[in-house]
């Protein structure tokens, strides 16, 4: 429903510019609700629930699970049991989303890309939640606003809606926030989010050494997905807040998190040490000992 609705509402906002050209508001509601959905998905379900990249207080906690869930990319916590099955078995059978799963042809990698990016949300496996949230089932409140999921979706959907209403005093400036704040905004997001799943096993550089897995970075999807692009360093440093490891690796989502920490709203902020961080590194020092040839 959230991957079919929000592409037939981006073609109808699409169709609608030949009727009526959008303005600042449209592009201001996008933004700002792509903006803020994203950031829910990316330092709220991704780094805040499903790694413990950092702490902060129940009702920040709260507010970022509304924030993710109005992405409409799912509950917090089938999200959560889905993505660290993603990082338990990541590029072997029961990935759930794997690109590298379906041959070495031509067609086995164009079927394993749709696959990632698409079709493996028509019918999949739903891991085990007992199995692997146990630590977040235990926070009753965060189930209580999990359990909610569907009306955060629609409250996505609503502010943007009643901004352009209230703003313009008009209802097309409700029907062009619904659809620009919205749905397109729905669509450009779900986008975004399945290129890591695609595009980040298939595609850019490897500088890390990882488990058995073939994730990479894609510096330009640092910027269209809130940071989440440096693919390869989130997969050698799962734990890390932030993905971005060098000082040009532009990461918003871990902006955000040390936002937070200045605010006093987020604490124990996780990051490898540049020791770390340094023996990881493909050509890095320990590679270097163990192979004569340096
Ligand atoms: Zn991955
Ligand atoms: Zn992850």
């Amino acid at each position: 429903m959230f991957d079919v609705l929000p592409f037939l509402g981006t073609l109808a906002a699409l169709s609608l510019l030949f009727y009526r050209p959008i303005g600042w508001l449209e592009i201001g509601l996008f933004f700002g609700m792509w903006l803020l959905t994203g950031l829910g998905l990316t330092v709220g379900y991704h780094r805040l629930f499903t790694h413990r990249a950092f702490a902060t207080s129940t009702p920040m906690s709260c507010l970022l699970i509304v924030m993710g869930s109005m992405a409409g990319r799912g509950p917090m916590l089938s999200w959560v049991a889905m993505h660290r099955r993603h990082h338990e078995l990541a590029d072997h059978e029961g990935d759930l989303h794997s690109p590298n799963l379906h041959g070495d042809t031509m067609l086995g990698r164009l079927r394993g890309f749709l696959h990632a990016h698409l079709t493996w949300m028509i019918e999949h496996d739903y891991p085990n939640v007992a199995h692997y949230v146990p630590d977040l089932l235990t926070e009753r409140t965060l189930v209580a606003v999990n359990r909610y999921y569907y009306a955060w979706v629609l409250l996505g959907l609503l502010i943007p809606a009643a901004i352009g209403g209230l703003v313009t005093a008009s209802l097309w400036g409700a029907i062009a926030g619904f659809l620009w704040g919205g749905a397109v905004r729905m669509f450009v997001v779900e986008q975004s989010m399945s290129a890591i799943n695609s595009l980040m096993h298939i595609f850019g550089a490897r500088p890390y050494r990882t488990r058995d897995d073939n994730s990479r970075n894609l510096g330009v999807m640092a910027w269209l997905a809130w940071g989440e692009g440096w693919h390869n360093n989130h997969h050698a440093f799962p734990y890390s807040a932030a993905f971005g490891l060098r000082w040009f690796e532009f990461d918003p989502g871990y902006l955000f998190i040390r936002l937070l920490a200045a605010l006093g709203l987020a604490w124990n902020v996780k990051v490898p040490s540049p020791e770390k961080i340094a023996l990881r590194r493909m050509n890095g020092p320990a590679l270097a000992a163990a192979d004569p040839r340096g």
